[in-house]
């Protein structure tokens, strides 16, 4: 078989962004030995791009909050799909995870007396989002790769060695999760090195999946090239399912124009510090779109927004502070009644809220972003801004306590790959928050999890057949025109399984692009049954048409090939997404069906489940690719705490939960 490189350590976490780093950290301070695989360059994480800044609530800006209040936060914004007891642990340890990075060296914006700062966010009652000016991110990586370099320096003067007990193995793509011979424990992944094209397989009891999101799968994106959706395939595969996948958030602001950069993201911050939504007649729109469980919450004319930036006390917040979701929606509706902008966005001012010098210091990247790419100085004039699709809700189903995958011994999931934690939709700066808390917690758990197994003497040991299937999977591409296709597939349909002539080997980046484009278009910000179940058709056409995704050349430098072996993953949680969405029959949080415009109590009671339809063919190709891949289970969700329920009034939670819940 081909030479496969191997190694063994005892955690291995799939991702150096802010999950991946702090489950790293927690499982070499628990004594772990402990490696760290990621896509791209060390430090160049998602994480890094985020902006606006994490949310804890430290009550440093207004005494008045507390966890109870993020709890409250929270589930509001998930419109109580969340699960509780995440929501929980979230809001009670973020303020702890802020002060530690600070101990590790990061520094926040402060207040006058000197503490950390903490700005306005949608969805947040009171400031809560810890910053460091619209770089919040950058500072986060930063101090995270900091503590690790601090800690193989301890390594160094203890064995000798830097990469004794943490190691980061940096460009190189996991494809496989890999099992013992049994099929049941965790005994390692499978990866290439992307330069070299050379593969190797790490063995280890634990594996922490910490990939981030799906987000390249639409072709409007505020995500960047790694997001393929990879931890959430490499999870379904290995036999743990995924929830709430029909949940993607679209982002209300990213850049429209110019056409190359849309989709980038204009931070939720702008609007935080003052900035207001207006449409092409002027108006601030956001006003008529205030949401009747939100109508006690929010200012109810313009005079009162603006009052509340300077008295949060004794007035409601404006409307462009709404949950994304809401805010996305609006701007849509805006466009499609001819009232946007003239590149189909909205405008988005702070030139005529601020002074230019306070724009310039606070949101010094929004600033730079647009003089750079689209010529605007927004100290002096509005951005244009649109929906972009920015974060998924859905992700590995995981127990909140020890982020352990169900179902599938030695796997753990934290940040953007797990699922649960913000419900239908997440609030700004609860992603940050949420990789440091479930990082840590993944981490602990996985380096306990491998402490058992070397106790016991039963480390699991990877299956070589299984690694044989691996490479053999990753080499596919290579010989793509070898592989039988059904035909009626270069139709568009993917029914009929009728020998045609052998067809070309298809091209990767073709395909890529199909896949983002029916994904825009068909399961997008707004959704309808018949354009899902096209999608879903599409998809499956897609799925046929991979098999014979093609490439020339060698291993070495190819990045044609990485997009070949990048289509499996995106294809399925494609089709998650689509069959969760067709199925949920109501509008909630980031999903948003126009055909059942109301959200619906008993859907509240209800996760959809998304599992392989045929766990047993393992590391096999399907064998009829265009049949669906995913299948579908409805699962009650876990009744919420009573003490956690009497945080709200009964007047509030009676549009969340069905009467018999409430009786109860
Ligand atoms: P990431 O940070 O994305 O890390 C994923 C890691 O997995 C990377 O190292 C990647 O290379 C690696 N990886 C993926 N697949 C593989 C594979 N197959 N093999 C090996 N490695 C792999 N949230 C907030 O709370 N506040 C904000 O202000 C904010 N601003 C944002 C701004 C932007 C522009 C964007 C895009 C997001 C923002 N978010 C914000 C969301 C937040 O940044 C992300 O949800 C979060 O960073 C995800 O972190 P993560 O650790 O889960 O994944």
């Amino acid at each position: 078989m081909t030479q496969v490189e191997r190694q063994a350590w005892d955690v291995v976490v799939i991702g150096a962004g802010g999950a991946g780093l702090r489950a790293a950290i927690e499982a070499r301070e628990q004594g772990m030995r402990c490696a760290v695989i990621c896509k791209s360059l060390f430090g160049k994480a998602h994480t890094v791009m985020a902006e606006g800044g994490i949310a804890a609530s430290m009550g440093n800006v207004n005494a008045g909050d507390n966890w109870q209040v993020h709890f409250r936060d929270t589930m509001r914004g998930g419109k109580f799909l969340n699960h509780w007891r995440m929501a929980e642990l979230h809001a009670q340890e973020a303020p702890d995870r802020v002060w530690e990075l600070e101990t590790w060296g990061a520094l926040f914006d402060r207040t006058p007396d000197g503490r950390i700062s903490q700005r306005n966010f949608g969805g947040h009652e009171y400031p809560r989002l810890a910053h460091v000016g619209d770089r919040t991110g950058l500072e986060l990586i930063r101090t995270l790769q900091q503590k690790i370099v601090s800690l193989q320096q301890e390594d160094k003067a203890e064995t000798g060695d830097y990469e004794a007990r943490l190691k980061v193995f940096q460009e190189c793509t996991v494809t496989r999760i890999v099992k013992d011979a049994a099929g049941e424990r965790v005994a390692g992944v499978f990866g290439y090195e992307r330069e070299s094209g050379r593969f190797f397989a790490i063995e280890a009891p634990a594996v922490v999946l910490a990939t981030g999101g799906i987000g390249k799968s639409f072709k409007v994106t505020s995500n960047s090239w790694e997001y393929t959706g990879d931890g959430h395939a490499l999870a379904l595969l290995a036999g743990a399912p995924l929830i709430n996948m029909e949940f993607v958030q679209f982002h209300p602001t990213g850049m429209v124009w110019p056409p190359s950069v849309k989709g980038i993201l204009v931070t939720e911050s702008v609007r935080g510090d003052g900035g207001v939504l207006r449409n092409s007649d002027g108006k601030r729109f956001m006003f008529d779109y205030i949401p009747d469980v939100f109508k006690e919450k929010y200012a109810q004319s313009e005079d009162e927004g603006d009052r509340w930036y300077e008295d949060p006390d004794h007035n409601r917040r404006p409307p462009e502070l709404l949950p994304r979701d809401e805010v996305a929606r609006a701007i849509n509706a805006e466009v499609k009644a001819g009232r946007g902008s003239p590149h189909g966005g909205v405008f988005l001012d702070v030139s005529t809220r601020m002074p230019a010098e306070v724009i310039t210091r606070r949101l010094p990247s929004m600033h730079h972003q647009f003089k750079e790419l689209a010529d605007v100085d927004i100290t002096a004039e509005p951005m244009e801004v649109g929906p972009t699709c920015h974060y998924v809700m859905g992700g590995v189903d995981v127990d909140p306590d020890t982020a352990a995958a169900s179902g599938v011994p030695g796997l753990f999931a934290a940040g953007e790959v797990a699922g649960g934690m913000h419900g239908s939709n997440r609030l700004g700066g609860n992603s940050l928050s949420d990789l440091l808390v479930f990082g840590r917690r993944a981490g602990l758990h996985a380096a306990r999890y491998a402490q058992e197994t070397a106790a016991s003497g039963t480390r699991p040991v990877p299956d070589d057949a299984q690694l044989d299937l691996a490479a053999a999977e990753a080499l596919r591409p290579f010989s793509a025109e070898d592989v039988e296709v059904p035909s009626a597939v270069s139709a568009g349909s993917a029914g009929s399984a009728a020998e045609q002539p052998p067809s070309p080997a298809e091209n990767p980046y073709t395909l890529h692009q199909e896949l983002q484009q029916t994904m825009n278009d068909l399961v997008g910000i707004i959704r309808r049954a018949g354009e899902m179940e096209d999608a879903l058709h599409r998809l499956a056409a897609l799925r046929v048409r991979a098999r014979r995704a093609g490439v020339e050349g060698h291993r070495q430098f190819n990045p044609g090939w990485h997009l070949a072996i990048d289509l499996r993953n995106m294809l399925l949680v494609s089709e998650c997404v689509a069959r969760a969405a067709l199925e949920r029959t109501e509008s909630r949080g980031g999903h948003t069906r126009d055909d059942y415009p109301e959200m619906d109590r008993e859907w509240r009671r209800v996760n959809l489940v998304c599992r392989l339809s045929d766990p047993s063919a393992g590391l096999a190709a399907p064998t009829d690719p265009g049949r669906g891949q995913i299948r579908l289970e409805r699962r009650e969700t876990p009744p919420i705490r009573p003490d956690l329920l009497n945080l709200f009034e009964k007047d509030e939670l009676v549009k969340y939960l069905t009467d018999e819940e409430l009786t109860q």
